[in-house]
């Protein structure tokens, strides 16, 4: 049996040059021509139109693959939906829990923060993710009515 500190290893770790596939060099285009975060869905109806339209799940699988290869960023929104952006767009949002609506930040609060030496030390970091949430100027006048 391999133990999972061994699969590890087997793993390849060139980082500079993941071999990714035609369709997931095709889907990174697509994330990086769009200047905000796409869905999975997004991916595909973008694709739809043309020559390199492929098959919702093709979409998911590829995009996770993507993500596992450090190439894209994935970020979980409450309502379960997925948005994916390349890696080096580090663009974090507030979002309202009453409407859902979100405003982008215009820097990364923890660019600079590091993780503890302990943590860091057997885990290769790809990217983060931070979102706040709270209450929009809409909503808390709505609340207030
Ligand atoms: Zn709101
Ligand atoms: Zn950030």
């Amino acid at each position: 049996m391999v133990g999972k500190r061994d699969q590890r290893k087997i793993l390849p770790m060139n980082r500079n040059l993941p071999e990714i596939s035609k369709r997931q060099k095709r889907l990174l285009a697509e994330l990086k021509k769009c200047d905000d975060e796409l869905s999975g869905q997004d991916v595909h109806r973008q694709l739809h139109q043309s020559e390199s339209a492929m098959g919702l799940a093709t979409v998911y699988r590829n995009l996770q693959v993507l993500v596992k290869q450090g190439l894209v960023r994935s970020r979980h929104l409450p309502t379960g939906e997925v948005l994916y952006a390349p890696v080096e767009r580090d663009i974090h949002h507030l979002t309202c829990v009453d409407c859902g609506e979100t405003t982008r930040l215009n820097s990364c609060p923890v660019k600079h923060i590091n993780l503890p030496q302990k943590n860091s030390k057997n885990f290769e970091l790809l990217f983060h993710t931070l979102e706040f949430f709270g209450l929009c100027q809409n909503c808390i006048q709505k609340n207030n009515a």
